[in-house]
């Protein structure tokens, strides 16, 4: 056996070692030199520096390692290393010393740790596992996701139905009845909508508060039960202004598609159609994001109450474990511990972290630990 002839051989002093190495390094890229010489440089036949490897090492002038000895039989096409060859380095002793330590245990570490399995929610594969704190304070991540994305699908397609139909006609009939292309750029739809948000928002509002209590309580702590009259005013305001830019939105989309088309002298009834179509063609991105937004918002704000009122010396914890394509900001601040429900709410003001660069469409939330010792109560 090659392998345990190559094991018995006593180990050489570390420079000779180094020594060696860099000369089989050079022989090896010689070889590669040698053999791209006289052919084409995309089938270069490594097994030339293959065979003056094996060479050093049959003359006892290199020592190998599983990786190195690995690397040689796939380039020299030789067959895998056998099961029982594998085992034996257990069974035997004497070990080789490996060659530059360091830069071989950090291959090592690169190519034996296998990415863990992470956190599946509602279908999709998480980007981390929850960490230790995470699972400390007994959050429920599938229903946090379930009940965010179950709302939301609900709110994009009532929104489409009742405000973007309506939306869609009462711009379609400006349209028609304008004269001028400064009408046409100035169209302004009506703000609707803002009670289907709001009504969204505190029924996303109740579970999430509910669902904090829930995680106080699995960590031995009991708070009031939830009341969604703790948080009305950031709900009933955001729904508002959130409505007004919706129908800002979409009126400005209708009028960049009117001036881009009416120019040539297209009758506005022709506009008005063609407008039309172009709206009702637009996908549900923008309305995904933008009501998922003020929906994150309702779940964070609940969560925000709730920890609020909870017992001091606690720990609050931005949490991006639900995000999904993770940007750096988010990524940078996932896990951090905040002094004070006010720190926490300058990072997290009115849903996902504030320096998101896919801004509503964060998903990053806060996280209460319970104290260690929860004073008894009063
Ligand atoms: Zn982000």
């Amino acid at each position: 056996m090659r392998g345990a002839h190559l094991r018995r051989r006593p180990p050489l002093p570390m420079p000779v070692q180094a020594c060696i190495f860099i000369a089989g390094l050079a022989l090896f890229a010689t070889g590669i030199a040698i053999a791209a010489a006289d052919a084409h440089p995309d089938d270069i036949d490594k097994r030339y520096s293959v065979a003056d490897l094996k060479a050093l090492i049959d003359a006892g002038a290199l020592t190998t390692d599983p990786e190195l000895e690995a690397y040689i039989r796939a380039e020299g096409d030789l067959p895998e290393k056998s099961g029982e060859d594998q085992n034996d380095e257990t069974d035997d002793g004497d070990k080789i010393t490996p060659i530059r330590p360091a830069a071989r245990n950090r291959i090592k570490a690169k190519a034996t740790i296998q990415p863990e399995a992470a956190m599946i929610v509602g279908g999709r594969t998480l980007r981390r596992n929850p960490l230790p704190h995470e699972v400390k304070a007994s959050v429920d991540w599938d229903g946090m996701e379930q009940a965010w994305t179950t709302r939301q699908a609900t709110l994009v397609d009532d929104w489409k139905t009742q405000v973007k139909t309506a939306h869609i006609d009462a711009l379609v009939q400006a349209i028609e009845e304008a004269e001028t292309l400064d009408q046409l750029a100035s169209l302004d739809a009506p703000v609707i909508g803002e009670q289907l948000m709001s009504d969204a928002m505190f029924a996303l509002a109740e579970t999430a508060g509910a669902e904090a209590v829930a995680e106080a309580a699995a960590q031995g702590v009991d708070l009031d039960p939830f009341d969604t009259e703790l948080v009305p005013d950031e709900i009933v305001t955001r729904a508002s202004a959130q409505s007004i830019v919706m129908a800002g939105s979409i009126s400005q989309a209708a009028s960049q598609k009117a001036i881009t088309i009416a120019g040539t002298g297209l009758a506005y009834e022709e506009v008005a159609a063609r407008v039309r179509e172009h709206l009702e063609g637009l996908s549900d991105s923008y309305l995904q994001d933008q009501l998922g937004g003020v929906l994150m918002q309702a779940q964070n704000s609940a969560r925000r109450t709730v920890f609020d009122g909870a017992p001091e010396g606690g720990a609050l914890y931005a949490s991006e474990l639900l995000d999904g394509v993770t940007c750096l900001p988010c990524k940078s601040v996932d896990g951090t511990e905040f002094e004070s429900i006010e720190a926490a709410t300058e990072s997290y003001p009115s849903g996902g972290y504030w320096e998101c660069l896919g801004g509503l469409r964060c998903r990053g939330t806060l996280v209460w630990v319970a104290p260690n010792e929860t004073p008894a109560s009063v």
